[in-house]
């Protein structure tokens, strides 16, 4: 009974860290599970669904992740397609294996919400839309996405963002939470100051504003200016203040070749580009950030799964090393 009741305090914290969204993979607990699915470490990578996305689990298994990002098609294509019950099945099938308790998928590249071309943006609403119906029919907990290229206006850009954002949301009634992810803010990206997000999320209608949320990109918002590395408090402390902790739902751990203001896109492995070191090992251990899952973009080289096992085996040794 005493046990009975630790386990339901530690559920009830861990409903309180997910703001009440229910992870719908998590599994029974099993006390004599090595993984304590109540205080997990939610940390994982971008894996490949190369041959289906039932394939994409095992990717992660294989790496030890207990989050998981990837695409739900090919991301550079317009070609769209369907989650089939067989394929939804035998995806939820291969999660269950794994330790994955997070999961998200990122959109395709070529989605531009914000674009003033009348026939791009119907393009892209639609290809959105797909993106969000194979998320609801695979369970996906969050999709990525970056927000568009606003090409004439800035201000027009973000309504016309957010209007999009809305219609899909109301044309894809369900539980799949949108990510807006941090852009570096090369030509005429919008979302590349937490003040920019904050306007392009209020500017969403509001029965579906509660579905969109922040994903913060490391290597994204140091070329946008943010300096994780020289002011760690100071970048968080302007995120709380701008957009509010609550909003920010998934970080991409990377590193970037390129420096601080840059607004290059250009991901490195963890502690080996010009953020170095310190900010991954104070992500790792930031209080703030305990139940946000975590996952790395950082190049596969040879090898993915090789690279990948490193650089999660390097920021799970920041965890253990810590003070
Ligand atoms: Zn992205
Ligand atoms: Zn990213």
């Amino acid at each position: 009974m005493a046990a009975r009741k630790k386990v339901r305090g530690k559920r009830d914290r861990r409903d309180r860290r997910d703001h009440g969204e229910r992870l719908r993979h998590s599994r029974p607990l099993d006390p004599f599970d090595p993984v304590d699915p109540f205080e997990p470490l939610l940390l994982g990578a971008h894996v490949s669904t190369a041959g289906g996305t039932p394939n994409a689990p095992a990717r992660a298994k294989a790496i030890g992740a207990t989050a998981m990002q990837m695409f739900s098609k090919m991301a550079n294509r317009w070609a769209e397609r369907l989650c089939e019950d067989e394929e939804c099945r035998a995806f939820s099938a291969a999660l269950t294996t794994t330790e994955v308790r997070a999961t998200a998928a990122h959109d395709s590249y070529l989605i531009n919400l914000a674009s003033p071309d009348p026939v791009l943006r119907a393009r892209s609403l639609a290809s959105f839309e797909a993106e969000l119906r194979r998320c609801e029919a695979l369970g996906m907990q969050y999709l990525v996405s970056h927000p568009g290229n606003f090409m004439d206006d800035r201000a027009s850009g973000i309504a016309r963002n957010a209007e999009a954002l809305g219609i899909a949301l109301e044309r894809v009634p369900g539980r799949v939470v949108v990510l807006m992810e941090m852009t570096a803010g090369s030509g005429t990206a919008i979302g590349s100051t937490f003040e920019e997000m904050a306007t392009l999320i209020d500017a969403v209608p509001p029965p579906h504003r509660e579905r969109v949320a922040v994903c913060v990109d490391t290597a994204h918002i140091f070329a946008a200016g943010y300096d994780l590395a020289g002011d760690y408090d100071g970048v968080w402390s302007r995120f709380g203040d701008t957009l509010g902790m609550h909003r920010l739902r998934l970080v991409h751990l990377n590193d970037s070749k390129t420096p601080l203001g840059s607004r290059r896109d250009r991901h490195e492995l963890i502690a080996e580009g010009a953020l170095g070191e310190r900010p991954f090992r104070r992500i790792m251990t930031d209080e703030r950030l305990v139940a946000i899952p975590k996952v790395i973009e950082t190049p596969k080289l040879d090898d993915a799964e090789t690279t990948d096992r490193r650089m999660l085996e390097r920021l799970r040794g920041y965890v253990r090393s810590a003070p």
